[in-house]
């Protein structure tokens, strides 16, 4: 039998997503548990990935299985494509695997044409419902399907609205409605070349294959590499009987969630518009009313709808996000999925669901997605300087948190101002933002539109991202083509500075200063369930006493990289930094080394302190040159007096010791080699700090780790371990005190991983160093890749950025032969990753899978390491 690509709603189940999307999956369970769902069918991920195959064509094999199942979907609905009597008119929508809010697109009322409309209308008594439903398909389409683009169709029916002098589409009668339609087929025409199709079956085929192609869009790609969502997975279609919420005052549209997805809370939350269709709610043109007051305009449909939302509640044990239209005062469901929500409440309904008995602890660990968790992590107002901040305007509150920046006006200028670019703070100011404003979206502290509801597509996709948004602010005048907004008096133009609470939705004029958030509560609760159930230890990437605090209160286990050189950016302590890399003798390096150690030494003292005794891996300096050496005129004279050297003498030094490749130059572990007074400097201020502070903290016990970077070759390791040990045991005699010590290296060389046998022999630990080792496995210099990578992305290439996520394949089976060669040869060794990787979800369930003790990350990350690395072991628990 040839391969099933079309399954009806009656077909399928909840466990068949990978099969027929999350949409699919879940319109066919609500049909199995006897949900009011208009019927219809699924077309397969499976039939899109074939799609891709067959070079963007839909095999015949798939559309004679799609005209099978039109025919069985009129059986079931009595009704008929392209129909005089009785038309079937359908919807068509995107629903792959996981969510994608935005990301794909929507059709309503296909099967429309001429003919039917008139029929529709006629049979109706309800001719501007008719109308309306025939504008609205043409535009969609042909937004979607052709391509032609939104805008067109927006200003004939704001023409439109001017001639009539009305202010809202729901004023348009039904010959306006009939005039737009004409008008927007002559639009199609003018843009496209051909007249507006009319054959229900080739609009379904177009529609299915814009769906299709949607999934390769880019903003679908920007939203996947934000996401894990692998391109291989492909999207399905559901084709489903419309239900129609513009037939009428009796009829409507609306969202909702069965929790607060922006405080967890528990209670119906959500929006609807009467006499309106599908996109009406979220596109924020008209403002939806609260879903309780459905409580006075469909009674009974909102009798019937409070308890849909039970039934799915406690069928999906989850909180969910359902869509319905409610047709002559009849309930339809079109979709339920399980919210999306902000972190807060992603806490609030784990915890709330484990009170409720509803889920186990490690059920509820693994609901929350652990990139989330940096919401909560992100900054907040100064309490002192809000109170004295006056008020400018008021939106939504629609995503947490807070922002203060320049305001830009457009999401190019975001992108050219803000992170990523200029790096400033901006905050976007839009009348609305629509999928092509992602990128903007990123590079922007917070989001401000003036249009749309909790569920507009800025609140939505800011809540997804994390980043503050304030949607919905009508008294600010926008005025976007002159890049300036009024607010309360003030005219805003580009530049001037804004503050924006994505909590309360309030908006400041001016600067107000933010503070980091502190944790507590629910977060507290689901951090110890985390801990409960992982292996893996957490650590943390951590230089300066100050960063190691916060990782230590975020719960860091220990210190798993401490880069020594960044203890050495500040002013007053660059200089002798660059004295030591500019000295020409050993007697001059010796004296910068002198001025340097008693920074070290108090620095690790402050870093032991910290962490109150957990372990703290310290990292032999390991510069690039190129980062270290003056290039200022003022710095180099600096230097030159300093050294009492001339100008030109340090000049020529700097252009000697340039390279053409730093990054694989004269760093890490061969500075030591070829100045080995360094290494021994670095063990003094090691040893010196561990013996002070033990002295000073009997019950703690300091072990500090020290750590050789950038090991090729087991001779290298050996040779500045010998320093090491000869320092390191001489200054503790010298003290006469006992203190244990460990000496580890470095895996960021494929050549380390390869020879690892020989190197544990010589090593107490090994520590991924996959920064390096990444680029190097690849071959890619990780601080120019960034301006290839975008090109690699465009041709499906990488789907991710090798430097972010790590790639399993080669670099981890770099890691994976390291770990096997290491073991057998060094029973005691502990292995852990310190690269950027280790504050990764994906990677660090690598680093448990293989066997890893411990992940170390940025302070910020530790939250999101200890949830990813509790999902690992459930998932996966170790023998
Ligand atoms: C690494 O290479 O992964 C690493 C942690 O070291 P650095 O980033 O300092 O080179
Ligand atoms: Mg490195």
């Amino acid at each position: 039998m040839s391969q099933k690509y079309v399954y009806l709603f009656s077909e399928g189940n909840a466990n068949m997503r990978e099969l027929l999307g999350g949409k699919g999956a879940n319109l066919a369970e609500m049909t199995n548990i006897g949900l009011p769902v208009p019927q219809g069918f699924t077309i397969t991920t499976e039939a899109c990935t074939q799609y891709y195959e067959d070079g963007r064509e839909i095999n015949e094999e798939i559309q004679s299985q799609i005209n099978e199942y039109i025919v069985k979907m009129e059986e079931i609905t009595g009704k008929k494509f392209g129909d005089k009597e009785n038309p079937l008119l359908v919807s068509v929508r995107s629903g792959a695997r996981a969510s994608m809010p935005g990301m794909m697109d929507t059709i309503l009322n296909l099967g429309l044409n001429e003919d039917v409309v008139n029929v529709l209308a006629e049979k109706s008594n309800n001719p501007r419902w008719a109308w309306d439903c025939y504008r609205r398909f043409i535009q969609m389409y042909s937004d979607v399907v052709m391509e032609v683009g939104k805008k067109y169709f927006e200003e004939l029916i704001d023409k439109m609205k001017a001639k009539k002098g009305v202010k809202l589409d729901v004023e348009l009668d039904a010959n306006d409605l009939k005039e737009l339609a004409n008008q927007f087929k002559a639009e199609y025409k003018s843009k496209i070349g051909t007249d507006f199709p009319s054959d229900p079956k080739e609009q379904l085929m177009g529609a299915v294959k814009a769906v299709f192609r949607s999934w390769d869009n880019p903003r679908a790609n920007v939203y996947r590499r934000d996401n894990d969502i692998p391109y291989s997975w492909g999207t399905a279609v559901n084709v489903q009987a419309m239900a129609f919420g513009n037939m009428g005052d009796d009829c409507g549209t609306g969202v909702a969630f069965t929790r607060d997805p922006a405080t967890g809370d528990k209670g119906l939350f959500g929006e609807f518009l009467t006499n309106a269709q599908g996109e009406d709610v979220v596109a924020g043109v008209r403002t939806p009313m609260k879903i309780t007051e459905m409580a006075n305009k469909f009674p009974e449909a909102f009798e019937e709808f409070k308890k849909v939302c039970a039934t799915l509640e406690s069928h999906y044990r989850d909180m969910q996000d359902m869509e319905f239209t409610v047709e002559h005062g009849k309930l339809y469901m079109l979709q339920t999925r399980n919210g999306k929500r902000t972190a807060q409440a992603a806490l609030k309904i784990a915890c709330d669901l484990v009170d409720e008995g509803m889920r186990t602890e490690e059920e509820a660990v693994l609901m929350i997605d652990p990139r989330n968790l940096d919401t909560l992590l992100h900054p907040q107002f100064d309490a002192k300087a809000l109170k004295e901040a006056q008020v400018a305007g008021k939106g939504l509150g629609a995503s947490p948190g807070a922002a203060c920046g320049k305001v830009v006006f457009t999401a190019e200028d975001a992108e050219i101002q803000g992170i990523g670019g200029k790096g400033e703070k901006v905050v976007l100011v839009r009348l609305e933002t629509s999928p092509e404003d992602i990128t903007g979206m990123k590079a922007s502290q917070g989001i401000l539109t003036v249009r749309g509801g909790m569920t507009s597509h800025a609140a939505v996709v800011a809540r997804g991202m994390g980043t503050c948004c304030v949607s919905g602010c009508g008294d600010i005048v926008m005025d976007e083509a002159n890049k300036q907004f009024t607010l309360a008096g003030k005219t805003y133009h580009e530049g001037d500075y804004i503050s924006i609470d994505g909590t309360t939705g309030n908006i400041y004029d001016g600067i107000i200063p933010t503070v980091d958030a502190t944790i507590a509560g629910e977060f507290g609760r689901v951090m110890g369930w985390a801990d409960k159930y992982r292996t893996l230890k957490v650590r943390t990437n951590a230089d300066t006493p100050k960063d190691a605090k916060k990782a230590h209160e975020l719960g860091a286990e220990g210190i798993g990289l401490c880069r020594t050189e960044h203890m050495f950016f500040d002013a007053d302590r660059i200089a002798a930094f660059r004295e030591m890399i500019c000295a020409d003798t050993l007697e001059e390096r010796e004296a910068a080394l002198n001025k340097i150690l008693p920074y070290q030494q108090s620095d690790f003292e402050a870093l032991y302190e910290a962490l109150e005794g957990d372990s703290v891996t310290i990292r032999y300096l390991d510069p690039p040159l190129h980062e270290f050496v003056p290039t200022e005129e003022a710095d180099i004279e600096k230097l030159a007096e300093a050294q009492g050297k001339s100008v030109e003498y340090i000049k020529n030094l700097i252009s000697a010791l340039h390279e053409v490749n730093p990054m694989m130059g004269h760093r890490g572990c061969r500075l030591a080699v070829t100045y080995p007074e360094i290494a021994k400097m670095q063990t003094k201020a090691v040893i010196r700090a561990a013996i002070n502070v033990s002295k000073k903290h009997p019950d703690w016990k300091v072990i500090p780790e020290i750590m050789i970077p950038l090991i090729c070759d087991v001779k290298e390791l050996k040779f500045v371990k010998d320093i090491v040990v000869a320092t390191a045991d001489e200054e503790i005699k010298n003290a006469g005190i006992e203190l244990n010590y460990q000496v580890g290296t470095m895996i960021e060389i494929p050549r380390a991983a390869l020879t690892a046998d020989e190197i544990a022999k010589n090593a107490d630990f090994f520590c991924f160093g996959t920064n390096d080792l990444t680029q190097m496995t690849y071959g890619f210099s990780r601080d120019d890749a960034g301006k290839f990578l975008g090109a690699y992305y465009d041709t499906k290439i990488f789907e991710n950025d090798p430097f972010a996520k790590l790639d399993q394949t080669g670099v981890g089976k770099l890691m994976e032969m390291a770990i096997k060669l290491g073991k057998p040869v060094n029973s005691n060794l502990h292995v852990g990753i310190c690269g950027e990787h280790g504050g990764d979800p994906t990677s660090v369930e690598f680093c448990h899978n293989i066997g890893l003790d411990y992940v170390s990350c940025s302070p910020f990350r530790v939250p999101i390491a200890r949830l990813a690395a509790a999902q690992a072991a459930i998932k996966n628990p170790r023998a």
